[in-house]
């Protein structure tokens, strides 16, 4: 039976709703794909055939388990724990792990199925995952954060493998988890196998991985300008968050010419009209990272900025906004503010910050705007290069790991022209993006059969 004939966009998505109940998060992004999906496959035959659609949005398996660990007071601690194995029809599993309050089962089947379509892009061989915990490391010991990250693996490790399902780091999980992580799977299994990603460098690691995502998300606003013949020079940028991928987004910004005047945490925003030049992004990388600072304290070492608490940076004029936070962190009426505001492009840093009314308004009011499957897949393709190198026994230098990523960054932003040119001079990349993933993850699938 054709899903064409007897199933429209409607009654598809009230079937993604009823079968995942309160999954907001998860249905947010089915809707996103498939609205763009459903357009492109109706003349496609075999698509609707064998149901490609509906299977794509049923995840291989999703693994829910419990993690007890105990406290520096002595205390046992209980947390849940899960891995959502999304699609490995082009590659083993691939998708980081986090560790945050909100997790829960719709966030990391919305980032494995995001992921999915983010790791085809790419064109590496890499399936679609994610991981976490509701285990909130804030105020944590880093006794606590090792047992813990070791009571997690000791279930974990029997669901993931260097040819099955290879985790990396994710909000909350930065290189000290990964290695305790890491420490743990290869004590329990005696294997040194590259089953994670984002590992140091002296065990494996690979050479730009930490910085990879911040940056790939400017070179992606970077070719976007390009289109219309603009470049950052002298460009404002306002960006959200200040860990990994919005410290590194801002580096590159002012390497490549441009001024960043927000970074953000969910305590607030700071604003500083000076621009937050390199020494500053160092204060706050050593200021957040290490000394587990909040983002309100960059006033007192910066005093022309101002914070402003319990808000998001969208507010403050810009020609170029990154949001590199968290989900959701951009809704219609930011996104309103920003065009009225003359912003030119939005590149996502973040998985699914912009929620689905910011979404129609960027792609109404015809902006440059990058989905993050696309903009921030530069840390996914390099960890896809830190698993080659670890299968190969070997560590590729710099400037050979920069040009594989360039190149791979240019495939994406090619593929999202070919799939998303509407004419006269817009392109909607999240249109390009959607279908570009989907092709190759659907044609994967198509060779497989009923499985
Ligand atoms: P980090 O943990 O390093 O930083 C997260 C930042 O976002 C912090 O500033 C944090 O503030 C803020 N934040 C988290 N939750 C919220 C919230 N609910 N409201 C407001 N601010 C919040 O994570 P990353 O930088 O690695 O990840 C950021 C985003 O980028 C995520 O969406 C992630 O999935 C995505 N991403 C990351 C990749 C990577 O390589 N690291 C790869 C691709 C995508 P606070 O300190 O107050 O919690």
């Amino acid at each position: 039976m054709a899903v064409s004939e007897h199933v429209d966009f409607n009654q598809f998505m009230e079937g993604v709703k009823r079968r995942n109940p309160y999954q907001t998060e998860f249905v947010q992004a089915v809707q996103e794909v498939a609205e763009d999906i459903f357009d492109f496959i109706q003349d496609k035959e075999e698509y609707h055939a064998q149901q490609i659609l509906r299977r794509m949005t049923e995840p291989d398996r999703v693994v829910s388990f419990r993690v007890c660990w105990e406290d520096d007071d002595g205390d046992i601690r209980v947390q849940r724990g899960w891995r959502v194995q999304n699609n490995n029809a082009i590659g083993p599993y691939k998708g980081g792990i986090r560790f945050h309050p909100s997790v829960n089962e719709s966030v990391l089947k919305f980032l494995a199925f995001e992921q999915t379509f983010k790791n085809a892009l790419t064109g590496l061989p890499l399936g679609g995952g994610k991981g976490g915990s509701n285990f909130n490391p804030k105020g944590k010991s880093v006794r606590e954060i090792m047992r813990f990250c070791q009571s997690f693996m000791t279930e974990l490790y029997r669901h993931i493998g260097a040819d099955v399902d290879v985790p990396a780091g994710d909000i909350g999980v930065g290189g000290r988890e990964i290695g305790y992580m890491f420490g743990q799977y290869k004590r329990i299994t005696n294997q040194f196998t590259g089953v994670l990603t984002g590992k140091g460098l002296e065990w494996g690691g690979s050479l730009i991985r930490t910085e990879e995502t911040g940056y790939g998300a400017v070179y992606f606003l970077a070719s976007m300008l390009a289109t219309r013949g603009e470049d950052l020079t002298g460009k404002t940028a306002v960006i959200s968050g200040s860990g990994n991928v919005a410290t590194h987004a801002a580096e590159k910004i002012v390497q490549l010419g441009g001024k960043v005047l927000t970074l953000s945490d969910s305590g607030g925003f700071i604003h500083d009209p000076d621009g937050i030049n390199q020494e500053k992004i160092d204060w706050v990388k050593t200021h957040k990272t290490h000394r587990r600072g909040r983002i309100e304290e960059y006033v007192d070492a910066f005093p022309g900025a101002t914070f402003t608490a319990g808000k998001t940076p969208w507010g403050v004029p810009c020609d170029v906004a990154l949001p590199c936070a968290t989900q959701n962190e951009l809704l219609g009426d930011d996104a309103r503010v920003l065009v009225a505001n003359g912003c030119k492009a939005v590149s996502e840093g973040a998985n699914m910050p912009t929620d689905l009314a910011g979404v129609h308004v960027f792609k109404n009011a015809k902006i440059l705007f990058a989905p993050g499957k696309a903009a921030n897949a530069g840390g996914v393709a390099v960890s896809g290069l830190e698993m080659s190198q670890n299968s190969g026994r070997r560590s590729w230098k710099e400037d050979e790991l920069q040009q594989m990523l360039k190149d791979i960054m240019a495939d994406i932003h090619k593929s999202c022209l070919k799939y998303g040119d509407q004419g006269g001079g817009y392109v909607d990349y999240v249109k390009g993006a959607n279908i570009a993933g989907f092709k190759k993850v659907a044609d994967a699938m198509l060779a497989f059969g009923v499985v």
